[in-house]
């Protein structure tokens, strides 16, 4: 018997039907997770049962309503917010892009340099706060940027995330907040890859704006929220992205896609009263697979050290010689699910822009690999993973 993480991979023919295929390892639970079963039971259970229009002024509308008030309560409560501080939106990359937006008067953006695309994108470049190549973001570097622009008619709005998707390093938020709120600022964080694998408390944190995604968390895909803490909602004038019909206190319009909110609810619950041990098996067994690569595989190592501000999930491994992508498709073959980089910007062939921001050179982010373990990696399935990938990479440099 394989490890609970190594299912069998299921394939639906043309008339629905699952037929099973080969066993897969999957170590890229960075770029998506698989959900539990009780978000499943629950997700189906709210499609039969509150299929009603939560806006809708009868019983239906209204058992669909006090599901998704329910849901808002139990995630407010998960990071220490107010339920009406919770907006849903379709993911992370909606959350992120909407606080750009959200503040109406001007205001001056920067980020880090190691954000995701959904911030990154919406930077000027020269606006972004230098990563040191330990990949975490230094106070003092983004007191040094908001000093420069101390004079400028317009006060800021920084976004920093809190865990990095490709690295896993944990950045210093409850400071950099500090900094920003001596500036004036308004302080963002995209605590996707955070959320639920480390305790988050706004308040504590002093962050003004949170994203988090439910298909990160063992949740459904194209759902997440943006937590708009009630000082910003009050004192500032805010306004949406999305317009219509003016759902979420008219903040986000379209019809909330209750099921999925209900289902990524269930998993903060699971995976928040998991953490504790999560935390410590996770870690456990990813140190064990770095050892056993190191052990088994020449010239390659991690591109951060493991550490305590580095995330217990997330392996992120160098293999000279080796093309980092070419890597993953062949593991693939093999049964072995990773990534090259990030799962939404692999498949173009550049560098990874946090491997440069770090200070790495091309040609060893090139040869880049993430492993991101989940809640049932075990070691029996790295063990066999170890394998896959010493035989990859040595297939690989024979060429
Ligand atoms: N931010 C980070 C740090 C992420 O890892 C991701 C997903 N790769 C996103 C944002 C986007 O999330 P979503 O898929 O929910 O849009």
């Amino acid at each position: 018997m394989w490890g609970s993480c190594m299912w069998q991979k299921h394939q639906r023919n043309k008339w629905g039907v699952i037929t099973m295929e080969d066993n897969i390892i999957y170590l890229d639970n960075a770029a998506s997770t698989k959900p539990y079963q009780v978000v499943l039971d629950e997700v189906r259970l709210a499609m039969l049962i509150d299929y009603g229009n939560p806006s809708a002024l009868h019983p239906i509308g209204e058992k669909a309503k006090r599901l998704l008030e329910d849901s808002r309560q139990v995630i407010a409560h998960s990071i220490n917010a107010e339920p009406e501080e919770i907006y849903f939106t379709s993911g992370a990359t909606e959350a992120n892009n909407w606080v750009k937006h959200i503040i109406r008067d001007n205001r001056y953006f920067y980020c880090s340099t190691i954000e995701h695309k959904s911030i990154l994108d919406l930077s000027l470049n020269g606006n972004q706060i230098l990563t040191g190549n330990n990949g975490v973001v230094s106070a003092s570097d983004l007191g040094i940027a908001l000093e420069r622009r101390a004079d400028s008619l317009v006060d800021p709005l920084i976004s920093v995330m809190y865990v990095n998707n490709e690295v896993g390093t944990i950045q210093p938020i409850r400071y950099l907040s500090e900094i920003v709120h001596q500036y004036n600022g308004i302080f963002h964080t995209d605590a996707t890859q955070a959320y639920t694998k480390i305790p988050i408390d706004v308040k504590e944190l002093g962050v003004d704006m949170l994203s988090a995604s439910g298909h990160k968390i063992y949740g459904p895909k194209g759902v997440g929220f943006l937590y708009i803490s009630n000082k910003v909602q009050e004192q500032m004038f805010i306004q949406p992205l999305i317009r219509g019909g003016g759902q979420e206190r008219k903040m986000r319009s379209g019809t909330e896609n209750v099921p999925s909110i209900a289902g990524m609810a269930v998993a903060v619950k699971e995976s928040i009263s998991t953490m504790g041990n999560d935390t410590l098996a996770i870690r456990s067994t990813r140190d064990y697979m770095y050892e056993e690569i190191i052990k088994r595989i020449s010239d390659c190592g991690t591109n951060v050290e493991l550490g305590d501000n580095v995330v217990p999930s997330i392996l992120n491994m160098y293999f000279d010689g080796v093309d980092g992508q070419e890597l993953v498709i062949l593991m693939g073959e093999k049964g072995v699910c990773a990534s090259a980089g990030s799962a939404c910007s692999s498949g173009n062939n550049l560098p990874s822009h946090v491997l440069k921001a770090m200070d790495i050179s091309d040609e060893r982010a090139r040869s880049s690999v993430r492993f991101s373990l989940g809640h049932d990696t075990t070691r029996k399935d790295v063990d066999q993973a170890v394998k896959v990938i010493r035989e990859c990479v040595e297939s690989l440099r024979m060429f």
